[in-house]
């Protein structure tokens, strides 16, 4: 089977303000954020700039269950996550099962507007955090 990778569809930055990242952008580039989202399951707040085709993401913990405290704690502010855009989400990631790759998600969830998300653990990808979304048609 053959799976079209169309395009880096964001980077996750983890942080600990997206206020501070809004200031920092209003004061650089006199930039407002594309878009702001609460995702409630994963205890974070989003913060989205366009950069050409593809989207930088600034993620802030809504509180310490999230997993991105977590992460603040373990590694600081950084590079987080990256979300490649796909076609058929669900196939990709019986393929992945297929060979024995980790993941987080075994079934897409929904992520930042409404869109399906999985995420595939580092250790099976050279140590980044992968995200796989699909837009929704
Ligand atoms: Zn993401």
């Amino acid at each position: 089977m053959i799976f079209m990778l169309n395009k880096i569809d964001h980077i996750g930055i983890a942080v600990r303000s997206v206020r501070e990242v809004k200031d920092l952008f209003k004061s650089l580039f006199n930039l407002n954020p594309d878009f702001e989202d609460d995702v409630d399951d994963q205890k974070i707040k989003v913060i989205g700039f366009k950069v050409g085709e593809s989207n930088l993401e600034f993620i802030e913990p809504l509180n310490d269950q999230s997993p991105i405290s977590n992460f603040l704690k373990k590694r600081g502010e950084g590079l987080h996550h990256i979300a490649i855009s796909v076609d058929n989400i669900e196939n990709i990631l019986g393929e992945f099962k297929t060979h024995q790759l980790k993941l987080i998600d075994e079934k897409p969830r929904t992520g930042v507007e409404g869109k399906k998300i999985a995420f595939v653990h580092p250790n099976s990808f050279n140590g980044i955090l992968l995200e796989l979304t699909q837009e929704l048609k």
